[in-house]
């Protein structure tokens, strides 16, 4: 019996209920691998389990010598949406899916990114620190700003972006779209203003929020002459992807004043090495990449993805979470 059953790779972070649902069925043994693993050890691990039919990541990288090792691989899935870490053309060599979490963690993503505009927009840390430290005095000097009334631009219009305009639009922001993949009348209907020329729009913009994917037309986009077209009052926000922001021109734009704030929640280098200038200075509010994993969301995702892993290995896969459609 233990020989016909389908043996799936799930990293530490898969909640109890996406293990429920993969424990329903007596087909399936689950076997739990640290979420920060060397690549040498996690292939290791594949091939001491080989066959492997299936395995839920985080963040760890997944291509041709885990597939090798893995041996019988029917299904790939991320607990999450990005999936920059993934060979997705070795997968689809060898007809194998690559799944995501669909929405389950958009929203979560949106509302980040919101409390990170508005974190900066409202000083909070500096409001804070005047009444714990007795400055109540000069708080006249910094006074908050207000979203209400303001541009932002938000870059990439899919799961999260979408989300993200919603709740600007909630704060009745104007809320500009850069999404070349989008046809201006769906983003006209979602209440929002597409533009088609990045260098045209970032002028304009109060608030600059990032919902694109780190793809090779993406990596370095925000660069030290797009950077330099931003308003010295402008704040930048990226929950995307490290690399997409070229953080040494970040930092230059920032220490200058071109640029007044920047919301991080993704880096260049996870975790970042120690001592960053950029990381010092005081109009930069960080998070270590946790937009998308809220309690709630680590829930939504881990279920999600155990349907996809479901639905794939009865041959059905969930045709709207598959990103190599080729393999369908
Ligand atoms: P999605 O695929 O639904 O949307 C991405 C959108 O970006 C698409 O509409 C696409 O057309 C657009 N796009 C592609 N290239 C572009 C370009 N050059 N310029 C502008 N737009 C472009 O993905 P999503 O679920 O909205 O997620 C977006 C990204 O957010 C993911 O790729 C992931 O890297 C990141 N993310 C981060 C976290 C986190 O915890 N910080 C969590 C989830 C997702």
């Amino acid at each position: 019996m233990v020989d016909n059953r389908f043996k799936i790779l799930v990293t530490e972070s898969f909640s109890r209920k996406g293990r429920a649902l993969l424990r329903e069925r007596d087909d399936i043994e689950i076997v739990e691998f640290p979420n920060m693993i060397s690549a040498a050890d996690f292939s290791a691990l594949l091939a001491q389990h080989a066959p492997v039919h299936g395995v839920a990541l985080g963040a760890t990288r997944f291509g041709e010598p885990e597939l090798e090792a893995s041996k019988d691989m029917k299904v790939v899935t991320r607990i999450g949406v990005g999936y920059d870490t993934v060979d997705v053309p070795a997968l689809s060599r060898r007809k194998v899916p690559l799944m995501v979490a669909g929405t389950a963690n958009s929203p979560s993503v949106a509302e980040q990114a919101l409390f990170m505009m508005l974190t900066l927009a409202k000083r909070a840390q500096e409001m804070h620190s005047m009444v714990r430290d007795g400055t109540w005095g000069s708080r006249l000097g910094k006074l908050p700003y207000d979203l209400y009334g303001k541009t932002v631009l938000i870059v990439g219009f899919g799961r999260i972006g979408t989300r993200t305009a919603r709740r600007c639009l909630a704060m009745e922001m104007h809320v500009l779209v850069y999404d070349p993949y989008k046809p201006a009348a769906e983003i006209a209907t979602a209440g929002c203003e597409a533009v088609s020329d990045l260098e045209q729009a970032l002028p304009r913009a109060d608030f600059v929020s990032i919902h694109c994917p780190k793809t090779p037309e993406t990596i370095g986009m925000f660069n030290t002459t797009r950077l330099k077209l931003m308003k010295s009052s402008a704040y930048l926000i990226n929950t995307a992807r490290g690399g997409i922001v070229d953080e040494k021109a970040l930092h230059e734009a920032l220490a200058t004043g071109r640029l007044a704030g920047a919301g991080l929640d993704v880096f260049e280098q996870e975790p970042p090495p120690a001592g960053q200038a950029l990381h010092r200075l005081p109009n930069v509010i960080m998070a270590p990449h946790v937009a998308g994993v809220t309690v709630e969301a680590v829930d939504r995702m881990s279920e999600q993805t155990a349907l996809n892993i479901l639905s794939a290995l009865d041959g059905a896969p969930i045709r709207q979470n598959v990103i190599n459609q080729d393999v369908l």
